[in-house]
């Protein structure tokens, strides 16, 4: 194990440097590493785009590269594949659709390894991962014992988990089994813009393929590419609001966009309210929000993780005053 530079690590190409770093390939090379490292602080580590290093990890940096992805049971309707918690999301997503498995197809481009798609339900165009799990396994760290926590232990809610919760940093994600459809797709097409291109390419029953393909063409047009700026994709949740506080906001900001989510309660765009915040009008040399989507912070070239941090507060801050929202990070901050 040796001292390196995290840089390669990070979505927002900030340079940071890890005390200890290694790569595990299997749940025998994480429980072995684990007996040796015991009551050490320590960093899982997966894809790094949703992580910002303020700092230097003090501590070692364990890297989950745990491969594989196999057919465990199926039948004429659906299909359980297993899958290494290492693997790449994006890749698993058109493979699944080369085999023409149905289920994760809004969730193509999401960045990162499949390990960590659990942990904060990764979601997009109008699904989250959380409606294809089954089940999730891995290792707890404080005894080396195995678990697998079915899909409703899982606790699964907005952008979050158990893992990111209760279990953050105690339990390792060695594997994910989905359960996905081979007929009769659970086509969803309803997410506005996804709908919108649909429409105009003149498409009325789109295919889990034709999905992917505008979910990911939406995408190139409206997110940075991270290894060319620096981004962890969302840096804030949307926050969620009740009625009266909506009414306030829309009285003087009548174009506001809500979505009901039950109740009295109102999902309102983080990006939103950072723009009228002012901070796409904000130009600075190192960070700044990304000119095509408020809700993204990206390193403008030399941003060290402290600077990109200090600006995140510096929109928290902002927003808090303005509309007296408490926006919560959606990244994680090491
Ligand atoms: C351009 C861009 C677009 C994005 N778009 C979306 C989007 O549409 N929807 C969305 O939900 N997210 C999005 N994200 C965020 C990110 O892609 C996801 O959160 C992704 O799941 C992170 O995966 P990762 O492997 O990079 O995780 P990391 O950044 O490596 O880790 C994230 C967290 O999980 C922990 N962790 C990682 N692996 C494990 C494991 N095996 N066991 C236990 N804990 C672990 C880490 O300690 C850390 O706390 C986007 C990011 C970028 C850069």
């Amino acid at each position: 194990m040796k001292k390196i530079s995290l840089r390669p690590y990070n979505s927002f190409g900030v340079d940071a440097y890890a005390k200890d770093f290694v790569s595990v390939e299997s749940e025998k090379e994480i429980v072995e590493f684990l007996e040796k490292n015991k009551s050490k602080s320590l960093l899982i580590l997966g894809g790094g785009t949703n992580i910002l290093f303020k700092k230097d990890v003090d501590y070692p940096v364990l890297k989950i590269d745990i491969k594989g992805i196999e057919i465990i049971n199926e039948d004429d309707n659906e299909v359980l594949i297993s899958v290494g918690a290492g693997e790449n999301w994006n890749e698993l997503v058109w493979w699944c659709i080369e085999n023409d498995f149905g289920g994760i197809e809004n969730l193509v481009s999401i960045p990162g390894n499949v390990g960590s798609a659990p942990i904060q339900n990764i979601g997009a165009y109008g699904k989250e991962i959380s409606e294809v799990i089954e089940n999730c396994r891995g290792v707890f760290r404080d005894n080396c014992s195995l678990k697998i926590f079915k899909n409703e232990e899982c606790n699964f809610s907005y952008r979050s988990s158990i893992f990111k919760e209760d279990l953050k940093n105690k339990f390792i994600i060695t594997n994910v089994t989905l359960r996905l459809t081979k007929k009769n797709h659970k086509i969803n097409s309803e997410y506005y813009s996804l709908k919108n291109d649909l429409e105009e390419n003149g498409i009325k029953n789109p295919t889990i393929k034709r999905i992917a393909q505008s979910v990911s063409n939406i995408r190139k047009e409206k997110l940075p590419d991270y290894e060319k700026i620096g981004n962890a994709g969302s840096f804030f949740k949307n926050p969620i609001i009740d009625k009266f506080k909506l009414k306030k906001i829309k009285s003087l900001y009548p174009d506001i966009i809500s979505y009901n989510i039950g109740k009295s309660n109102y999902k309102i765009p983080a990006g939103w309210l950072i723009e009228k915040c002012g901070f796409k009008d904000i130009k600075q040399k190192k960070v700044s929000v990304y000119e095509k989507q408020a809700l993204v912070i990206i390193n403008l070239g030399d941003a060290k993780g402290i600077d990109i941090y200090a600006f995140s507060q510096k929109i928290k801050e902002t927003v808090r005053e303005k509309f007296d929202i408490l926006l919560e990070e959606e990244v994680n901050i090491i």
